[in-house]
């Protein structure tokens, strides 16, 4: 063992040798030593623990160190999952190209016809607004912050009533009860789990009170001998008191999603029909944009939120404000189709069997056994709980070892089993992906079988 120690190179040696020559003049001096050192240090331990490495798996080793080092943080992936906001792979999907104004400078804070300085939200404000037909309009970091902005403008150091069917959790980090504290408001829990009663909000007034809450079930949902008040009887109850009706809608929904064969659910202009005052819901969901939190509603209530000092913690960055323009822009004209999301959703079924078919017989040719199949997609992001819609993809046979593969090749490939065949659903890839698909699966049904 001693010996073989002693047969490493020093790391100068290693650093010079002539495999790693174009390396040294890619990457530079100091990561390709950071490089060797790391590589010598795990070469030790091999020959510790008896194995013996040799001078090119070492040069190999620290190859794959300098370029692991370069390699995107965030990967892109194909999704083949069939949920089409998936919180693990980024919720709405990007678009596929990307404005002009996110490259080099851009009129953040300049009104360039007056050629004088100008506010960072004034251009979308009133497009949000305007696409929501809401009196005015906020855009802050993600919905969270809308609350967190909402609650501590609006009902700091008093009380806001809600449900007890609405204090939820959402994707481990978000807790209503806790982002309310945060904001320095008391909670008061009215009604029951499955039913309450407008006189349990009514009760429940004081001269205290600040606000009435509605949040929305999202991600959950409680069926069987259950009641809630009907939105109008909340806001006419909350106004009759002199009080704001907040509504925390979570996803955007903007149009009646029975078009896509989903369950309807009130719009955000239905909320705003209904007398709701404030309304909040994330931008990566169903608006299809970047991470955002939108708030809209009456000029009263929502004006002053845009002035508040937290508002400076709270807003979004300049690509995010380009991203929800191009994305606003899109709903505006009508023309959904250039919202990824939308895409997707409106890719029909027939489209879909198509590609598989061709998929499927470029994967048979080569010897893999892929047959298209139907299955169900599903909205995701805590949106339409347990709905799903008619999709199509491909099902391999190869079970845990090829999906595996599959999420290791370059762009990794994610799917899902069913009943032991990998199933990759059509609908969540973009049709510009289908080459890199293919490849994809042929280099994992290989190192699948190895
Ligand atoms: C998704 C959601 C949130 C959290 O939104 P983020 O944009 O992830 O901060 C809050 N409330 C409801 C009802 C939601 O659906």
């Amino acid at each position: 063992m001693t010996n073989s120690l002693r047969r490493l190179p020093a790391v100068h040696r290693l650093l010079e040798s002539p495999r790693l020559k174009s390396a040294l003049e890619r990457w530079g001096h100091t990561a390709l030593l950071e490089a060797c050192r790391k590589a010598l240090d795990d070469a030790r331990r091999l020959i510790e623990a008896g194995e013996s490495p040799s001078t090119a798996t070492l040069e190999e080793a620290v190859l794959a160190e300098v370029q692991a080092a370069e390699a995107d943080a965030y990967t892109g992936v194909i999704n083949g999952t069939g949920v089409l906001l998936h919180t693990n792979l980024g919720r709405a999907p990007m678009p596929t190209t990307l404005p002009q104004s996110l490259r080099g400078y851009l009129a953040l804070e300049y009104d360039v016809q007056a050629g004088r300085r100008g506010q960072r939200l004034a251009p979308l404000r009133e497009k949000i607004a305007r696409v929501c037909g809401a009196e005015s309009a906020v855009m802050v970091n993600n919905n969270a912050a809308s609350l967190l902005l909402i609650l501590a403008a609006l009902t700091r150091g008093r009380e806001v009533i809600v449900s007890r069917s609405q204090l939820i959790e959402i994707g481990g980090s978000f807790r209503l009860p806790a982002v309310m504290e945060a904001a320095g408001c008391s909670l008061v829990e009215v009604g029951c789990t499955n039913r309450t009663h407008l006189r349990d909000y009514s009760e429940a007034i004081t001269e205290n009170t600040a606000a009435v809450m509605v949040a929305h079930q999202s991600n959950f949902r409680i069926v069987g001998f259950t009641s809630n008040p009907t939105s109008t009887e909340l806001a006419t109850l909350a106004h009759d008191n002199g009080l704001p009706l907040i509504i925390d809608q979570g996803s955007g929904c903007l149009y009646d999603l029975r078009r896509w064969g989903l369950p309807h659910e009130e719009t955000i202009t239905e909320l705003l029909g209904a007398g709701a005052d404030i309304i909040c819901f994330s931008g990566d969901k169903l608006l299809g944009g970047p991470q955002a939190g939108i708030i809209v509603g009456t000029k009263a209530w929502v004006e002053p939120l845009g002035a508040h000092p937290l508002y400076r913690a709270l807003r979004p960055d300049k690509t995010a404000l380009v991203l929800m323009d191009h994305t606003l822009r899109a709903h505006e004209a009508d023309r959904l189709g250039e919202i990824p999301l939308y895409l997707m959703l409106e890719t029909s079924i027939d489209t879909l069997k198509r590609r598989a078919a061709r998929i499927g017989r470029r994967l048979r040719t080569q010897g893999v056994p892929a047959r298209g199949r139907s299955t169900r997609s599903t909205l995701g992001g805590g949106t339409t709980p347990d709905e799903t819609m008619p999709g199509y993809g491909l099902e391999i046979s190869g079970g845990q070892a090829l999906l595996d593969a599959l999420r290791k090749q370059t762009p990794p490939i994610i799917g899902r089993i069913e009943e032991d065949r990998v199933v990759l659903d059509l609908r969540t890839v973009f049709p510009e992906q289908d080459g890199v698909l293919i490849e994809g699966i042929l280099a994992a049904s290989v190192r699948a079988e190895s």
